[in-house]
């Protein structure tokens, strides 16, 4: 089935299952929760951070980094210090981050997000959107005040956690070396990114990237119905032109090889991901490429989808973690680590990264276990 990889005996295995105790004493990794948030949503922040801190972070108290377009104002940054358990940072997003950029006609750009909006293309009409997800996609990396840091865990308002998270994601991630994580993997409207696939293959393309096991999730070899084909030119139409767009094959939404793009993409209100993916090269050109296509305006690309086809570009099923134990929910859409594929698991999982030492019984004991550790064909790498 498109959109479900095929790779069952190599992907990956859940980091922990079943309850142990917090390992508090251990060392941390360098990791922060970043929270994109303006001044009204502070009660949707509080929601979020009462969440996390009950579930996880009244344990290993790792500092967020507060970012905002406009200025948090006093009582937002008071508020929010009140709930966390550990240090805080506020930073303002310099315009050089955020907004229209130079080289880009900024009415056409407005018109361009105006038709969207008579087109009722989720959030297509709303500027401030096109701009979060631009910030999203190619800067929050860049933020200075995420420079110190080698890890981030995004964190939305109006978030859920509703299981305890008794290990450390961050240790565990860089253990076994993983790049990006998420919970929940869904399919994106299609009006919303009618051209984006045809310039993250390009990419793909003109640097020869091979093709990795990951692609799979993404990309869609079988034919594609009638009537979406008739859906998608309707939607690309009277997309005006408003920036340089380099020669491309004019087919909407497939690519060179016959591909279309399924939609499918690892849904990014949650993410732990390491920044130094972000900051690598490979993805820098990538974003240039995607954003000096006018996307960002012209269409309503999201972070997600961006982040998601540069992962299946750059990296493997191996560099992915899907978080099944993690019980987490945003407006509609919840994973419940319960109703996740596989065996339902009781035993008491080997936790810890660095002290190999300390746990070496407990490791071998993990090992074995997880060598018989019965895949099921739905590992969960998929959409909802
Ligand atoms: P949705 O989850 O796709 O419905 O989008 P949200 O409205 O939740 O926006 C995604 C994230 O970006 C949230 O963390 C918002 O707080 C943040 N966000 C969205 N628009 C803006 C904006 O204009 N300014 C700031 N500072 N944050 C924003
Ligand atoms: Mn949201």
């Amino acid at each position: 089935e498109p959109g479900i990889l095929k790779i069952n005996e190599t992907y990956d295995k859940p980091f922990v299952t079943g309850c142990l105790e917090p390992a508090v004493d251990l060392p941390r990794a360098n990791g922060a929760f970043v929270v994109l948030a303006r001044n009204k949503e502070l009660d949707g922040v509080i929601q979020s951070m009462k969440s996390i801190e009950r579930h996880f972070n009244h344990w290993f108290h790792y500092p967020y980094v507060f970012l905002n377009d406009g200025e948090f104002n006093e009582s937002f940054k008071a508020t929010v210090k009140k709930y966390a358990s550990s240090d805080v940072e506020f930073g303002q997003i310099d315009p050089s981050m955020w907004g229209f950029p130079d080289w880009v006609n900024h009415d056409d750009a407005k018109e361009a997000i105006a038709k969207q909006g008579d087109r009722v293309i989720m959030y297509g009409g709303m500027e401030s959107y096109h701009h979060m997800c631009r910030f999203y996609s190619g800067f929050f990396y860049k933020h200075p005040l995420l420079d110190k840091y080698k890890w981030y865990w995004r964190l939305e308002p109006d978030i859920k956690y509703f299981c305890d998270i008794t290990y450390d994601p961050f240790v565990h991630m860089e253990r076994h070396n993983k790049t990006y994580g998420y919970t929940i993997a869904v399919k994106e409207l299609k009006e919303t990114v009618p051209n984006l696939f045809r310039y993250a293959t390009a990419y793909k393309r003109l640097n020869k990237i091979p093709t990795t096991g990951l692609w799979d999730m993404f990309a869609d070899r079988s034919e594609p119905p009638k009537e979406d084909v008739a859906d998608s030119a309707d939607v690309t139409e009277d997309i005006p032109k408003t920036s340089p767009r380099k020669p491309l094959p004019d087919i909407d939404g497939e690519n060179m090889e016959g591909e279309k793009y399924n939609m499918c993409h690892f849904w990014s209100n949650f993410e732990i991901a390491r920044l130094d993916f972000f900051r690598s090269k490979e993805y820098e050109d990538f974003f240039q490429m995607m954003d000096k296509s006018g996307g960002f305006w012209t269409e309503r690309w999201g972070d997600a989808p961006i982040h998601s086809l540069a992962a299946g570009i750059l990296l493997d099923t191996k560099d992915i973690h899907y978080f099944r134990d993690f019980g987490y929910r945003h407006t509609t859409i919840q994973h419940c680590p319960a109703n996740a594929p596989g065996k339902q698991l009781t035993r008491k999982p080997f936790y810890h990264a660095e002290d190999m030492q300390r746990n070496k019984r407990l490791a071998k004991e993990d090992d074995a276990y997880w060598a018989n550790y019965d895949t099921p064909k739905h590992n969960g790498v998929g959409c909802h």
